[in-house]
């Protein structure tokens, strides 16, 4: 039915996204560990490779992570253009056969890489990972800091450079964060450091092991579940576990909505 409080143009435009959206949740699970994902908690990274179904997002969500895109790619464009960027552009990497011969299982792991860089001077090869960043109110209702405390990158972007650091064999770089409401910079320099790459391993290694033996991994007290995705599912999950619907873990956050 047609609603007459929005826009036909708005409208049409929310059922676009909506219905991208919908493809996506759709589309089967590659197989793969992401290292974009390697700072999310085990049981969400378990429900994502069984192919579970996430909640729902609002549209506004959806219209910020078409727009943190669409950031990301302008400045991997600008990079290009500033005749910097070694080689093409980024690219897709994966794990090598047997990773680090530490490990007796293969965990199979892909991503693309945003960008590698020549440093002007020296010639070495940077590692670029981009990053748009809200500025948003110090409420302590957000995942996001605000852009003046943000000192140092977040532990998940520091997990996602350091991976991609071990498969693309580059030793340094920076985490480029972009502001989104002032186009302002800020570029956190990053060394490879073995002992974060064996810890994400490892625990990539714990989950490949559940996913196999079609255990679901267990619930996670200590992770942040405000944001998390797979909430539904998870709470469903813990309650036929524990006869507890753990009301003080699976609170809402704004962005789950029930359309
Ligand atoms: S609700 Fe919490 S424990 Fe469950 S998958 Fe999400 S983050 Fe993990």
């Amino acid at each position: 039915m047609l609603n007459t409080d929005t826009h036909w143009l708005e409208q049409a435009l929310d059922a676009y996204l909506k219905n991208k959206a919908l493809q996506n949740a759709a589309r089967k699970h590659d197989g793969y560990f992401h290292p974009s994902q390697a700072g999310k908690c085990p049981r969400y990274l378990w429900y994502e490779f069984k192919g579970y179904q996430k909640d729902p997002v609002s549209i506004f969500s959806q219209r910020a992570f078409e727009e943190g895109n669409a950031l990301h790619n302008l400045f991997e464009r600008i990079f290009k253009d500033a005749g910097i960027v070694y080689g093409n552009e980024g690219g897709v990497i994966e794990s090598p056969e047997n990773l680090f011969n530490k490990f007796k299982l293969d965990i199979p792991i892909r991503g693309t890489f945003d960008s590698i860089v020549i440093h002007p001077y020296d010639k070495s090869l940077y590692l670029v990972e981009f990053k748009s960043h809200k500025d948003v109110k110090d409420n302590g209702n957000s995942y996001s800091k605000p852009w003046n405390k943000l000192d140092s990158p977040y532990m998940d972007h520091i997990y996602q450079w350091q991976l991609y650091s071990f498969l693309t064999g580059v030793m340094k770089g920076v985490i480029f964060y972009i502001n989104k409401n002032t186009l302002q910079y800020k570029i956190f320099e990053q060394e490879q450091d073995k002992d974060i790459i064996y810890d994400i391993i490892e625990k990539f290694e714990d989950i490949y092991k559940y996913v196999k033996e079609n255990k679901l991994y267990p619930f996670q007290p200590n992770e942040n579940h405000v944001w998390c995705l797979y909430k539904n599912q998870c709470q469903f999950d813990y309650l036929k576990e524990t006869g507890d619907d753990g009301k003080q873990f699976f609170k809402r956050s704004i962005h789950i909505t029930n359309g």
